[in-house]
């Protein structure tokens, strides 16, 4: 099977998918948000990231996981 060329300015893969990843990707887009980096994120959890700085708000300050969301559209 044929795949698309690769966009201008190539392939990125990032492994984990955890905040800081979820900013590069982030910056990535900002920087180049059409025809740019061609992103593959490899993440070994069941959830998208999330900010886990916050995590124990979860159980000290009634958070819901939504609160911890991180920006969806990226
Ligand atoms: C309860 C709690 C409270 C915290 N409070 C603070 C705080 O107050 N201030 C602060 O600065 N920091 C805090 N931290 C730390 C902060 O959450 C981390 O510094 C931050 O999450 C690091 O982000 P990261 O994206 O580098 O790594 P992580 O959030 O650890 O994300 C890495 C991701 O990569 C995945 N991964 C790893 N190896 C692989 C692999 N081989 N293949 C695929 N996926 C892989 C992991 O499963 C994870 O999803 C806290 C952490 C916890 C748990």
């Amino acid at each position: 099977m044929r795949t698309a060329p690769p966009p201008a300015l190539g392939r990125v893969v990032v492994v984990g998918a955890g905040m800081v990843a979820h900013r590069l990707v982030a910056g990535l887009v900002e920087r180049a948000p059409q025809d740019g980096w061609h992103v593959t994120v490899l993440g070994d959890e069941p959830w998208a990231p999330y900010d886990r700085v916050h995590l124990s708000e979860l159980v000290t300050a009634g958070r819901t996981p939504d609160d911890l969301a991180l920006d969806p559209t990226v």
